[in-house]
């Protein structure tokens, strides 16, 4: 793979901030967007603009057609059986907390038991607490020891007869670990308990085969994969789909409205209340271009290398610790360099041009497990480069004297 061709079609990596050449390191938050992304938002708003699935004419008819192309690209991108059990959302949150009200609703009574890990992303946490709220079930709560590996022994522990649903993430925003996610579905389904992915972290990295998986719901955002902010994917599977009742009422998702009782619409519109964001929609559909093309293979082959390498290298620096290390891990890397505050260090790597985050990144619980208030995050996509890790890695060396 070309690392060099791969950056060019990524007009935003080829700038300088603070007069030095921008390093972009916070992919896990979002991916930047190829020009040919960045073409279809324009060539949308340009020639195609119309509202879907209504008008009677021309432009209407297009955008509906591209629209539903999408569907169906992601239905393929993650071989989902059917195109309508592709609901597009705004993003990942939405996606989980259409899971969590709709199914919660339907399946969750007083007494219930909902089980999430302890390594969620707050969006997979706190929708399930909400509706926990609502129909007076509680939360369980698999935990992970001290490499950032999930304990299934745990998971079978916790599951029971009032356990309704069990949410993980496919991979830690935080620790980068990638879930056996075949596994706990196996264990779940054991007892017949359906299982909801949060995908946000997977989605760029490997290929996910949602049957092959065997998940109930499969979650994950555009902005996260090389696509637009503003359009996400909540796959569910038919048959719970159908029993579950819609999430927001409005315009798309009826069939017949009165004002005594209205019928709803046919999966996946009972789902997509109102006017979705078509061009963002169409974007996502270039993104999964965009990945297909460069191949999903050579992406998560290019992604491991820089990991691998990023790991080493950083590990050499003096008091540097990593949060995370399973072998399953992805190209995220959290780490604390002695007692420097880890604001501190990416207030001074931002200065050098270099963007990392820094903070609880939306996981308190494993900051919490760790004793940390946060760490310093850098997150790798397929256009970053050794080099790029080398110019990390010297700012490192030259800032942490400055904090000890
Ligand atoms: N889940 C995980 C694991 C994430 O990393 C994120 C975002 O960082 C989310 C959910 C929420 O995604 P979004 O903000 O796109 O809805």
């Amino acid at each position: 793979m070309e690392t060099d061709s791969i950056r060019s079609q990524f007009p935003i990596l080829d700038q300088k901030v603070y007069g030095k050449p921008l390093v972009y390191f916070d992919n896990a938050a979002t991916t930047q967007k190829p020009q040919s992304v960045i073409d279809t938002l324009c060539r949308y708003y340009q020639t195609l603009n119309s509202n879907i699935h209504r008008g009677a004419h021309y432009l209407a008819g297009e955008a509906t057609e591209e629209y539903e192309q999408t569907r169906r690209a992601v239905q393929q991108f993650i071989n989902a059986r059917h195109s309508h059990e592709i609901v597009f959302t705004r993003g990942t949150t939405e996606s989980i907390n259409l899971v969590a009200a709709s199914f919660g609703q339907r399946f969750l009574n007083e007494g219930d038991e909902v089980v999430v890990s302890a390594m969620e992303h707050h969006s997979n946490i706190v929708p399930w607490q909400l509706a926990c709220e609502r129909q007076g079930a509680r939360l369980q709560v698999i935990p992970f020891d001290d490499e950032g590996v999930l304990d299934l022994e745990a998971l079978r522990g916790l599951l029971n007869e009032k356990t309704r649903i069990v949410a993980v993430n496919h991979v830690s925003n935080t620790l980068g670990t990638v879930n056996p996610i075949r596994q706990i579905v196996d264990i779940a389904h054991s007892h017949g308990i359906p299982v909801l992915v949060d995908g946000a972290q997977a989605i760029s990295h490997f290929a996910v085969d949602v049957q092959e998986l065997g998940c109930d719901f499969y979650c994950f955002s555009g902005h996260k994969m090389y696509g637009p902010m503003g359009v996400g994917v909540m796959y569910g599977r038919e048959e719970l789909l159908e029993q579950m009742p819609p999430y927001q009422g409005g315009g798309e998702m009826i069939k017949d409205v009165t004002f005594e009782r209205t019928t709803y619409n046919e999966l996946p519109f009972k789902f997509e209340a109102g006017t979705p964001a078509v061009g963002d929609v169409l974007g996502l559909h270039s993104a999964i271009r965009f990945m297909q093309q460069t191949g999903v293979d050579n992406i998560a082959r290019h992604e491991k290398e820089l990991t691998d390498y990023a790991t080493e290298r950083l590990l050499q620096i003096e008091d540097l610790r990593i949060y995370g290390r399973a072998k399953e891990k992805t190209s995220v890397i959290s780490f604390l360099v002695g007692n420097a505050h880890p604001y501190d260090v990416g207030t001074l790597l931002d200065k050098l041009g270099i963007a990392v985050r820094t903070g609880h990144h939306c996981t308190q619980p494993i900051m919490d497990r760790y004793g940390i208030p946060g760490t310093v995050r850098a997150s790798f996509a397929v256009y970053n480069t050794r080099e790029e890790v080398d110019t990390l890695i010297s700012a490192i060396e030259r800032i942490a004297p400055m904090l000890a």
